[in-house]
């Protein structure tokens, strides 16, 4: 056998062995089990002593809403994750699930704190919106919302080396990211989309949601304008929290398997630039 022969049939075990991983995920996944993936996050919490507090209870139609903290070495950067502010973006909140499960075992850096699922009920129904009809992405200034409230009470003086915020986006055909940056401080935007990328390629539109974009990445260091009235939640992560809001988006229309993936590289990412500093 020639050795380009042998390199086809080892592609072609790859390649047998990634779909019948597909199609086993497709035929089991819990995308819009909202009640699930709650119960997930709290099994994950008892197993490695972390903490998981209720923010908003459960209603006759969603589970509550919580967030998941574990304490890390004080000395290390801490990390942010959120998912699931938009019930209709399934990937990133299963893509986080995975992340957690497999990487917070034996965990060396500092607190991590993940909203996993702002959203239940959006999730439940596949919509954008929540319960009320509202885009809770734009409501990130209010000071009457309940969940936005307790979302500030909870995060009060708490600093992060990085949030990441992750989304989907049903017209985009790859992944992108918005990176709101300081000069000086760590960047994360660029090499997470190459790592995501494996999976599913980056967005190559020159303009991506009506703004410049370089190879699907966004980046800023100040808060960009919006056209529409109200905060999404990456701005008062960078202004009171984080040194990097990242917000991470892949493209709905893929395999869902394969957004879920292009999600954990994302983070796996980030967490291997935060190991190295
Ligand atoms: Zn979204």
């Amino acid at each position: 056998m020639t050795s380009d022969q042998q390199m086809h049939d080892q592609q072609s075990i790859e390649a047998q062995r990634s779909a019948s991983s597909e199609a086993i995920f497709m035929a089991n996944h819990h995308a819009h089990e909202a009640d699930y993936i709650v119960k997930r996050w709290k099994a994950i919490a008892e197993r490695l002593n972390a903490t998981w507090t209720t923010l908003v209870p459960a209603t006759l139609d969603a589970p509550e809403i919580g967030v998941f903290s574990l304490k890390g070495n004080p000395s290390r950067p801490s990390i942010y994750f959120s998912a699931g502010v938009h019930g209709d973006e399934p990937a990133g909140v299963l893509g986080l699930l995975d992340w957690a499960d497999s990487q917070l075992n034996s965990w060396t850096l500092g607190d991590v704190v993940i909203f996993p699922l702002l959203n239940p009920w959006g999730l439940k129904n596949n919509r954008r919106v929540d319960e009320q009809g509202q885009d809770l992405n734009r409501m990130f200034d209010s000071t009457m919302h309940p969940l936005i409230t307790a979302w500030k009470k909870f995060l009060d003086k708490r600093q992060f080396a990085v949030s990441v915020c992750l989304h989907e986006d049903y017209d985009a055909r790859g992944c992108y990211c918005y990176e709101i940056y300081r000069s000086g401080k760590a960047r994360f935007g660029r090499d997470g989309l190459d790592a995501a990328c494996d999976v599913i390629p980056v967005e190559d539109s020159k303009e991506i949601e009506g703004r410049e974009a370089n190879r699907g990445l966004m980046d800023i260091d100040e808060l960009p304008d919006l056209d529409e009235p109200g905060a999404p939640e990456a701005f008062p992560l960078y202004v009171n929290h984080a040194e990097v809001s990242l917000t991470f988006e892949t493209p709905s229309e893929y395999s869902l398997y394969s957004r879920v993936r292009a999600h954990e590289k994302f983070l796996c990412h980030v967490v291997a630039r935060l190991r190295g500093r």
